[in-house]
Formats: C-alpha cells, structure tokens, sequence
C-alpha cells in the first residue's frame, strides 16, 4: 500500500473515501469519527465560507447526516495528550531525565526526526497523538462502558494532515487484539467532498454538539491547532501542577504568531522555562542542531511540519502559502479557545472521569499501555 506523508499536500494524499463509505454501508460496524481542531475553522472554505469561518456545529450535523454512529472530537484526546505530556515533563524535571522535551504529536516531524536526527530519539515526548488517543479511548474505554465489542468499531480520523494516513498505519500505533487505533484517515478537502458526493447542504446545516464522553473538550485542546498551541497547552497545566495556584492569564502570546522560530521564557515557580516554538522542517533542524552542539538550551519546545501548524496541513483546502488564510484560522481557533467555559486540560470532567475510572495515574502503567509510544532508528536520507 503506498501512503503519501508529504506535510503540505505537494504530493496527493492516498484517497480512503472508498473505505469510509465501505464501513458506513456496512451494518455490521460501529463506526466513529472523530474531527481534529484545525478542520472546524478550514471545512467551510470547500463550502464558499470565509477563511477562518468556524463551522464546527454543522460539521458535526453534517457528519451524522453521513451516518456514523457516533462523533467524537480529537480534542477530547488534545487533552488527554496534555494530561500526559505535562505529567511527562514534571517527571523528567523531577528525575533529571533528559530535556528539552519535545512535542511529538506531528508524524511528519516524527518521521523526520527519526531519520535525520537519530542520536536525540529519547528527547521526543512518548506521548501518542492526540487522533491515535482518542482512536483507542474508542475501542477500550469507550468500548467497555457501553458493551460494545472493540472488534466491530471502526475508527475514521478527519484530520488536516496527510501524514496522519501513514501515521494510522504505523504497526506500533494498536493494541492486540484490537488493532489498529485508527483505522481510516481522511482529510478536510476529502470530507469536503463526501459530504457534496452525499448532496449535504452543509451552509442549511443546524449546528449540532459532540458525543459524549469523548466529545468534551477544553480550550487547551482547540489550541493545538495552530503553532505554539501544543505548549502553550501544556504550559496551562505545568504551571497549576507545579505552582499549585491558579493560572489567571492562559494566553501565552510570545508563543503565538507565524514567526518560524519563537522563543520565551516562561517563570513558573522558582524554574525559568525556556521554551521554543518552530514550524516548518527548515527551522526544526536549525533548532535541532543547535542542541546538538550545546549552543542552545531548552526546556521544551514544539515542532510542527507544516506552516503555521496544522492550520496550514497538506489535507487543509489549498491555501498557496496566503498567510492571511493562515492568519485568519489561527484567529479563528483563538476564537475558539476563547468561547470555552473551560480552558484548562486538566479541568475536563470527562477527562478526569476517564483517569478516576479506567486509566488511573497519568503516565501509570495503564497509561503507558495505552497512551505512549515508541520512536524507531531509520536509516539517513
Ligand atoms: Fe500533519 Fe499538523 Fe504535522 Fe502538518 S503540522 S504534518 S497537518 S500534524
């Protein structure tokens, strides 16, 4: 099977519209889905909206329309990623692992790193990404609550992301004997188009909510989908957990912006953070080697392939590198983290059910099990 992980979409994506349509039509699949955060403010684009329009009611009303069984949204596992990966960071400070810790969730990078910078494999966070989380929530912890029998639930991803599809079929991403976490991933131009093959009036839509429990989610999660956004999550929580008082600004604006390179300082406590942002594989290879030849230290930094995070993925509709479309997602998903009651990972009660009823601990052996991953050498290209 030949599976395209090019980040901008420069090479087409492998088409699986064919295998969602296959496993809706199939009666004897239970079949979710699951949106992540930088489709909602890009989907309407295919439907003649504004830039930065978000459309996140009627994509969930458009997806029920198409007949799965339950939707669910990447955020719910946005969270979950955080709970593990801030929990992973005060580890490694508490335990003098090695740092800086960096973010993990794109496997465009992920692929990369692997190739290109093997000697640093054990900085990476083992955190999976937030799809691959929320895929096996699905088939374990959602599975067991309501009966379902893991084996017959099919996990669709739609997601901004071409790498995403190779990322799915990564042979360590599942659980025996129910694997893989996610069995189908499709992108927002790919929705797009199903929902027009369905003849879907998407723009007469009535805006509709996610399912629970894995459709509740925080602010935290929605920033994840623009550059800065994965730390800025996780600062969120590091900061409460290790402080022990509230966090009364969550909005880390020297972590924001289409600068390639941000860099900042964050106090927390008595520990000055020095944190660092990139996106685009250019400037994470900059930042990478100066680790490498100690000219520069960090304690976390976040690295995203594609130009202004996912916002900007090769499964987005074409954006030809217009950094107003860019700029007005990014907005859009402020926006959305703005309208939130709750902004905070940590805070999700659905979250917090899950960890109090199934997983326990975070970064437990559960969790581990369940939620982490591991990075493999690859050879130099
Ligand atoms: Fe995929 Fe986002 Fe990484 Fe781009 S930045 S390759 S869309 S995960």
């Amino acid at each position: 099977q030949c599976v395209a992980v090019c980040p901008t979409g420069a090479l087409m994506e492998l088409d699986q519209v064919d295998k969602v349509w296959k496993a809706l039509n199939d009666p004897t699949r239970y079949v979710v889905v699951e949106t992540a955060p930088a489709v909602r403010v890009a989907l309407g684009e295919g439907f003649g909206l504004e830039p930065g329009t978000i459309v996140t009611g009627k994509m969930v009303a458009a997806l029920r329309r198409l007949g799965f069984d339950r939707v669910f949204d990447t955020e719910f596992g946005a969270d979950v990623t955080i709970m593990e990966e801030a929990t992973e960071l005060i580890h490694r400070i508490e335990h003098g692992g090695r740092l800086p810790i960096l973010t993990s969730c794109c496997p465009a990078w992920v692929k990369f790193f692997e190739h290109q910078f093997p000697d640093l494999l054990d900085i990476p966070s083992t955190c999976k990404s937030p799809h691959q989380m929320l895929g096996v929530l699905s088939k374990s912890y959602y599975a067991e609550t309501y009966g379902i029998d893991p084996q017959k639930i099919t996990v669709v991803s739609i997601m901004p992301c071409i790498a995403k599809k190779y990322e799915a079929a990564r042979p360590e991403l599942g659980q025996d004997p129910v694997t893989p976490d996610v069995d189908i991933v499709i992108t927002t131009r790919e929705l797009s188009r199903m929902l027009r093959e369905a003849g879907i009036h998407f723009d007469h839509l009535k805006e509709e909510d996610f399912d629970h429990p894995l459709g509740e989610s925080t602010g935290a999660a929605v920033v994840f989908g623009t550059t800065g956004g994965v730390i800025e999550a996780a600062l969120r929580t590091a900061y409460e957990w290790l402080t022990g008082k509230p966090l009364e600004n969550v909005e880390f604006e020297p972590l924001r912006g289409m600068d390639g390179i941000k860099e900042a300082v964050i106090p927390i406590g008595k520990r000055d953070f020095r944190i660092a942002v990139t996106h685009g594989l250019g400037n994470a290879r900059t930042i990478l080697e100066k680790i490498q030849s100690g000219e520069s230290h960090y304690d976390a930094i976040e690295i995203m392939a594609c130009p202004g995070g996912c916002i900007g993925g090769g499964g987005q509709p074409y954006h030809h590198g217009n950094l107003e479309i860019l700029e007005a997602r990014a907005n859009a998903i402020y926006q959305e983290d703005r309208s939130k009651p709750l902004r905070k990972s940590h805070e999700n009660p659905a979250v917090l059910k899950l960890y109090r009823d199934y997983i326990g601990e975070p970064y437990g052996e559960k969790a581990h099990r369940l939620l982490h991953t591991s990075f493999t050498k690859r050879p130099k290209i």
